[in-house]
């Protein structure tokens, strides 16, 4: 369906997934007036705690799903949710993104296809889907990195290559699935950009990210990038590209690195929902990106994307928390002056789990940073 008027409060919205994603987009729907469900199977599913609702059932649950249809729209926080699902709910309320954009961002194979087609750069890459793709030409992209085609996240699903026996192995070790098998480039840094698209008139992004990782996992964002304004206009014009290309609506997250001596922006992956490098807009922007996805999926303009402080984020994962369960040294990061601390009220807190984050301001974004790295460094006793 299309919105004809904007969707205005106390209007019912549904999102499928009640993660920490879905938490904060809860609690900017609540703050600005509008009713919100939550689908998702996990009973203790972060979002539930905002929800006026929490359908507690499978992704694919008819019933539920029926339910959602009631919604005045609906979106989603993850993107391995059925696309089907979104293109049935499709038929019976406002749906963004698109299950058909979603379907996407799910598959590396047709993400990078898309992102070609957009006119944009990507790391050189050949798609494995069964052995006897693996051949002497697969050299070319080696060393590399074969990844899955779906179902990857925070480095899972990768396995790095440096030789074709290797690659063979890695394939096996995938058992089989449909692969990418892409190139290493020389990373000299990792940014990305939040498109906010409302049509193909109307598109707003935020400022880039600078990301460093940990382990695959993301750790700090940096905000400004510390790039050069060129480069990062360069990054915006590419993102606000792909998004046109795909007829998005809603919130986008562009994956891109910087790289070589030149400085080549190569696009890495999408995700079709806020993502975890837009954090900092809560703190640091006129308008945050989980608004940006009420307004948008409502059918109203993005916000403004302005800046107004150089900001990092860093993330807060369970890493932190003692071997017994027992809480982290909060008290550094609650009794600084410039910091903002956010947690997902998660139950149980496990190595490498995203518990919560929290984003330090500042006169510059190097003092940002190292107020981030001083705080995180004391969470833990
Ligand atoms: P995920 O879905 O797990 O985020 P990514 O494709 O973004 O998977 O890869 C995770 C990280 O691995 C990237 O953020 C980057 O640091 C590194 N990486 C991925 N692909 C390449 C590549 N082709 N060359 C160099 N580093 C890479
Ligand atoms: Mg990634």
């Amino acid at each position: 369906m299309h919105i004809s008027t904007p969707i205005l409060p106390p209007a019912r919205l549904g999102i499928l997934g009640g993660g920490q994603l879905g938490r904060m987009f809860t609690v900017a729907a609540k703050t600005m007036g509008y009713q919100v469900v939550v689908l998702d199977p996990d009973p203790l599913a972060p979002a539930a705690e905002f929800a006026d609702e929490h359908l507690c059932a499978a992704f694919t649950d008819e019933a539920a799903l029926a339910q959602l249809a009631q919604c005045a729209a609906v979106t989603t926080e993850f993107e391995n949710v059925s696309a089907d699902a979104m293109r049935s709910l499709a038929q019976h309320t406002i749906v963004s993104p698109s299950g058909d954009c979603v379907a996407i961002a799910q598959n590396r194979i047709l993400e990078k296809a898309w992102i070609r087609k957009a006119g944009l750069e990507t790391a050189p890459y050949q798609v494995i889907e069964q052995e006897s793709d693996i051949s002497d030409a697969s050299e070319a992209f080696l060393p590399g990195i074969l990844k899955t085609a779906t179902l990857g996240y925070d480095g899972k699903g990768q396995i790095r290559v440096k030789t074709l026996s290797e690659l063979v192995a890695a394939f096996k070790q995938h058992q089989g699935v449909a692969c990418v098998l892409e190139k290493m480039v020389d990373l000299r840094s990792e940014i990305s950009v939040i498109v906010c698209r409302l049509n193909n008139d109307t598109s707003m992004c935020f400022d880039p990210a600078e990301n460093e990782h940990i382990d695959g996992i993301l750790a700090y964002s940096i905000v400004p990038a510390r790039l050069p304004e060129s480069l990062q206009q360069q990054a915006k014009d590419m993102a606000k590209r792909l998004a046109d290309e795909l007829n998005y609506v809603g919130v986008l997250a562009v994956e891109m690195f910087v790289v070589g001596d030149d400085a080549q922006l190569v696009v890495n992956e999408i995700a079709p929902r806020p993502h975890n490098s837009g954090h900092h807009t809560i703190n640091a922007c006129v308008t945050d990106q989980f608004q940006q996805q009420v307004r948008l999926m409502c059918g109203l303009n993005p916000g403004d994307t302005s800046l107004l402080s150089p900001c990092t984020m860093a993330n807060i994962l369970g890493d932190v928390w003692g071997e017994d369960g027992s809480e982290p040294n909060w008290l550094p990061l609650q009794q600084h002056a410039a910091s903002h601390l956010h947690l997902y009220g998660k139950k149980s807190a496990r190595k490498g789990r995203k518990m919560g984050h929290f984003t330090t301001l500042a006169q510059d974004a190097n003092q940002a940073y190292q107020w981030a790295q001083d705080l995180h460094a004391q969470l833990k006793k």
